[in-house]
């Protein structure tokens, strides 16, 4: 929600970097919509416009269900941030059901990498969810008006970070400099980028690459 409002209020142009995974990630979307449909009209994927509560909101429906793709690095857990997504979907589209298809792009030998989840709420779940958007709807329209990102909670991707691992999220966020300030200010931990994995190898030698070393 933060890095939302920093958009509205000082909206940067996206950096080469973003760019590139915003085609990337509209690329896989894409491909695996076409792997639910398969030119088949009755598996087609749908989209619905409509506005729930006030926000207006754009949703994919396949079989009457909301359905999201996300692709992940991560071979294991699924991101609280996705599941919110789709139940905040299935109250729009007061659906009884949602589908999240997760696309895993680093899997382990034996791992499913097209895993499918099918989410379904009881009436108090539905309450809860419905309270939830509410609570944090007010929150976002109250920072917009006050023109104040220091009230809307940070988000740094999912439990990993906690655990050492790089929050993706803050390493490509174009304010992180401003959030970190605000963390700061507050007492709270700050974010440091990390330094970017580097899957350069070494490169070959002129004696290395000699046609007499290509194995017949
Ligand atoms: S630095 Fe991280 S927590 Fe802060 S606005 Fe950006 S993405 Fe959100």
């Amino acid at each position: 929600m933060r890095q939302s409002l920093f958009r509205r209020l000082r909206p940067i142009p996206p950096n080469n970097r973003q760019i590139g995974f915003f085609f990337d990630g509209a690329r896989r979307h894409e491909a695996l919509q076409e792997l639910y449909t398969n030119n088949d009209p009755v598996h087609a994927i749908a989209e619905k416009k409509g506005n729930f509560e006030g926000v207006n909101y754009s949703i994919d429906i396949y079989q009457g269900f909301p359905i999201e793709f996300k692709t992940t690095n991560a071979n294991k857990g699924i991101s609280s941030h996705w599941l919110r997504q789709n139940i905040y979907y299935m109250l729009a589209s007061e659906a009884k059901n949602g589908i999240l298809q997760i696309q895993r792009k680093r899997p382990k030998k034996n791992d499913n990498n097209f895993p499918a989840y099918l989410l379904e709420l009881d009436e108090n779940q539905r309450q809860y969810w419905l309270n939830d958007f509410r609570e944090r709807k007010d929150l976002f329209l109250k920072a917009v008006e006050t023109s104040d990102p220091s009230i809307l909670p940070v988000y740094r991707g999912e439990d990993e970070w906690k655990s050492g691992m790089p929050a993706w999220t803050c390493d490509d966020c174009t304010y992180l400099n401003e959030c970190n300030e605000i963390e700061s200010k507050a007492g709270r931990p700050t974010y440091s980028p990390t330094i970017r994995r580097s899957y350069s190898r070494k490169p070959k030698t002129e004696e290395s690459l000699s046609a007499s070393n290509i194995q017949k």
